[in-house]
């Protein structure tokens, strides 16, 4: 093997060059590992683990919280409205609200 061939595309020698191909791909694999979780949507996008995780986690929290309380909301703006109308849902939740209504044929 010559010694070109252990270059890198910057001209640099690069031993991991030396390496099997499967080798390589495994190392570059714990690389991208130590800085972005499996199942990182943008892997190689974060500077470290705990960056990753954050921004994963920031991520889900807002997402499902602001999902939660559209549906929170709609469902207690059915329930008075159903009180209004002079109905009583069993409990606040869409399914009692439409229960109720389907009921009386509202
Ligand atoms: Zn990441």
């Amino acid at each position: 093997m010559s010694s070109s061939s252990l270059r890198g595309p910057d001209g640099r020698l690069d031993l991991s060059l030396a390496l099997a191909p499967y080798i390589r791909a495994e190392l570059a694999e714990l690389t991208e590992a130590s800085k972005c979780r499996t199942g990182c949507p943008t892997p190689g996008a974060h500077q470290s683990w705990g960056e990753c995780a954050r921004a994963a986690n920031l991520s889900t929290m807002v997402g499902d919280s602001v999902q939660i309380n559209q549906q929170g909301e709609r469902d207690l703006a059915a329930y008075r409205e159903a009180r209004r109308q002079g109905m009583q849902p069993q409990a606040i939740g869409r399914k009692f609200t439409e229960a109720t209504k389907k009921a009386v044929g509202a």
